[in-house]
């Protein structure tokens, strides 16, 4: 099966009762027994859900992996994926990892025990320096938020299995659709389901899919234990999503291509981010492990007052956190995803005061263009 046809076909089709030919939403807390556990599959939603059940054996297929897992949230995802680990384990990360990932390792999961380091992992080298003797995972992001820096996934995997360790990946912004990290040989994978797989800024999720029996009994445990789950209408909304998430991608990659063009080519730009450019280090690497360069951009206008005149003028560009979705949105990463950041270091990573980054949407192209076009004189 293709791609495109596993959105569409993978999982758990429809409902084999009535024929419905959308998974229905079983709004249900309990289940029937005929007797003490005498059950059909289902006891209580907590541990499992129709039509959560019906949308963690999409995910697994599509991202080809032994087993899938809902949440509430990324970071609920991402939470119980960490609970894996024990107090004194050691995992070494990506240095520019999502925000909300940065804050709930160093911040909550720090305070029972856990370690880690974060590196740049772009360099194989400084991920097998970080190694220590109690390090359990490697953690990536890939591409990354906000200078869409990319790290070989297939090196990684195998550095972490030389050194017993698994290896996790944040697949957000690739998406399943241009990115399998499994098949390059992760343990785990994990989205926020919030941005592309959802794909309408409706639905607040995260996923995780495993590649082997043990982490899927472990995570099934530590899912029902601490019960991040997420509810049957939210993964309705998801199952739904992930249905045009080819061909919503097909385009993303379409009008970010036009428009990185664009930016590349304006006088008043200084420098655009995008995996698919040629010069972009990682190029060649994105292209080997990715199909798609994906829809986030990230470009430097000089100064935060070029910022706010250009923000005073986008129309289509709505000034908002998050990305993935069918509009197109703006955001400013000093300012908000990465304010909390001190403002020395910032400008090391390279997150300047000028620096912006787009999620393109699904807006037709030439107004995006036209839109930047006059926000940029
Ligand atoms: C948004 C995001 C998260 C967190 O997901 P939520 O659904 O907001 O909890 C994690 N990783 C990346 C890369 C994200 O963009």
């Amino acid at each position: 099966m293709k791609r495109k046809t596993k959105l569409i076909h993978g999982g758990i089709e429809g409902d084999a009762s009535t024929g419905a030919v959308s998974v229905p939403i079983y709004q249900v807390s309990t289940y029937k027994q005929e007797g003490i556990g005498g059950h059909k599959g289902y006891e209580y939603s907590r541990t499992g859900n129709p039509t959560r059940h019906a949308l963690e054996e999409l995910i697994k297929d599509i991202e080809g992996g032994k087993a899938g897992f809902a949440f509430g949230s990324g970071m609920a995802a991402i939470t119980a994926v960490i609970m894996l680990f024990n107090t004194g384990d050691h995992v070494i990360l990506t240095d520019d990892v999502y925000g909300g990932t940065y804050r709930v390792i160093t911040k909550v999961l720090s305070r029972f025990g856990i370690e880690a380091t974060f590196v740049d992992t772009s360099h194989l080298e400084m991920i097998k320096n970080a190694i220590q003797p109690n390090t359990k995972a490697i953690y990536l992001e890939t591409p990354t938020n906000p200078l869409l820096k990319i790290t070989d996934i297939e090196s990684a995997a195998k550095l972490a299995r030389e050194n017993g360790l698994l290896t996790i990946v944040d697949n957000t912004f690739a998406t399943p659709y241009w990115q399998n990290p499994i098949e390059l040989g992760a343990d785990i994978v994990l989205h926020s389901a919030t941005k592309y797989i959802g794909g309408h800024s409706d639905v607040v999720a995260g996923l995780v899919v495993v590649n082997s029996e043990k982490l899927a009994e472990d995570l099934h445990f530590v899912q029902n234990s601490t019960g991040g789950v997420l509810g049957p209408q939210d993964s309705w909304l998801l199952i739904r999503g992930m249905k045009t998430l080819g061909v919503r991608m097909e385009e993303h990659e379409t009008n970010t291509a036009a428009i990185v063009d664009f930016l590349q080519n304006h006088p008043n730009v200084k420098k655009v981010f995008y995996p698919g450019i040629e010069t972009h280090p990682n190029h060649e690497l994105a292209k080997k492990q990715s199909r798609g360069f994906g829809g986030m951009v990230s470009f430097d206008v000089g100064s935060e007052q070029k910022v706010a005149s250009l923000l005073s003028k986008v129309k289509y560009f709505t000034l908002a956190e998050s990305l993935g979705a069918v509009e197109s949105l703006i955001s400013v990463p000093a300012k908000m995803t990465h304010a909390s950041i001190p403002k020395e270091r910032r400008e090391e990573l390279g997150i300047t005061d000028g620096l912006v980054r787009i999620s393109v949407g699904l807006e037709d192209v030439d107004d995006l263009i036209d839109d930047l076009k006059q926000a940029l004189k």
